[in-house]
């Protein structure tokens, strides 16, 4: 019979500096709630040599929600941060991504950071609610720490170590957001194609500023700036026509779906997530 694999050697850091000085070893990899670090054989990946867990960090595991922003700890867990949100027009494409992503099961381990962090991960279902919502990512280095924009987090989370993202912070405001996948949620199953909103408008309902954001239609969420500087001015009904014209999605191709079939849903995830918005607004 073939020996079970065995989870590599775990190191228990009590605080941020020390998690970094074990990162520094040879291959060290950060672990939040493991859910894809320990797939990593099933991905063909190799397996770290060394695991620094960082459930043990206690700064990490902050939720701090006042009316002027959110501040969450790296370490928050989608079902907690689901629970902990407030029913609020602003914040609810991060609750409905939070709520609505993996099953029951998957949602009380995998964390913020993890989802965030997990770079061949195209599929997250935080990290475009959070770019739809302007939200901030804080790194902490050997260096100190360093807040920067959530879309420049995701073109440099690639970069060699060590370093580990310690809290995100979304501004609150008067605008409303939603966050809308395919498939809607079946356990198990990876979302084909995400859109997230949010949008400020004018009394007479055009939108006078739109942040929208695609996940897992690319290789990485990104925002859909095209659509935004689109959206303008224009009435919220009119958004999801707007949204017909994909070009410079470069979509891709996988076992889950074809790159075509993300892009023809892709007007319909912006048609449903206008429409919540519109019934937050009516
Ligand atoms: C069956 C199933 C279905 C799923 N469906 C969905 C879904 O529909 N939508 C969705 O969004 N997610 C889904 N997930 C979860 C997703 O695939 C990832 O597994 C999860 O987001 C990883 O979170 P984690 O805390 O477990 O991270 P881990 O597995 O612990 O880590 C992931 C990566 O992030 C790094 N990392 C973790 N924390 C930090 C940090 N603070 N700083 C720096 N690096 C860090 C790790 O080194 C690793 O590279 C699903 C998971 C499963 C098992």
């Amino acid at each position: 019979m073939p020996a079970a694999a065995q989870s590599p050697p775990m190191v228990l850091p009590r605080s941020v500096a020390d998690a970094l000085a074990a990162l520094a070893l040879p291959g060290a990899q950060a672990v939040a709630g493991a859910s894809w670090v320990m797939r990593a054989p099933l991905r063909h990946e190799p397996q770290a040599p060394t695991w620094v867990a960082l459930a043990g960090i206690e700064d990490l595991h902050r939720c701090d929600i006042t009316g002027d922003r959110v501040r969450l700890g790296a370490l928050v867990t989608h079902d907690r941060l689901a629970h902990a949100l407030p029913a609020a027009p602003d914040l609810r494409a991060l609750a409905q991504a939070a709520a609505g992503a993996a099953n029951p099961g998957v949602r009380r381990i995998a964390t913020l950071g993890g989802n965030l962090c997990a770079t061949g991960f195209a599929a997250a279902d935080l990290a475009p609610a959070l770019l739809a919502l302007d939200a901030t990512v804080e790194i902490a280095t050997p260096q100190g720490r360093e807040s920067l924009p959530m879309e420049d987090f995701l073109t440099r989370r690639g970069a060699p170590g060590p370093w580990l993202l310690t809290e995100v912070t979304i501004p609150r405001g008067p605008w409303r957001s939603a966050h809308a996948r395919l498939p809607m949620r079946k356990a198990g199953d990876y979302p084909a194609a995400i859109v997230s909103l949010s949008a400020t408008l004018t009394p007479e309902r055009r939108i006078e500023r739109l942040l929208a954001a695609i996940g897992a239609v690319e290789q990485a969420p990104r925002r859909w700036h095209a659509l935004e500087t689109r959206a303008k001015g224009e009435p919220l009904a009119a958004l999801a026509d707007l949204a017909q014209d994909t070009a410079g999605i470069t979509a891709r191709d996988a076992l889950d779906a074809p790159g075509w079939y993300r892009l023809r849903i892709l007007p319909t995830l912006v048609r449903r997530a206008a429409e919540a918005i519109a019934e937050d607004t009516a």
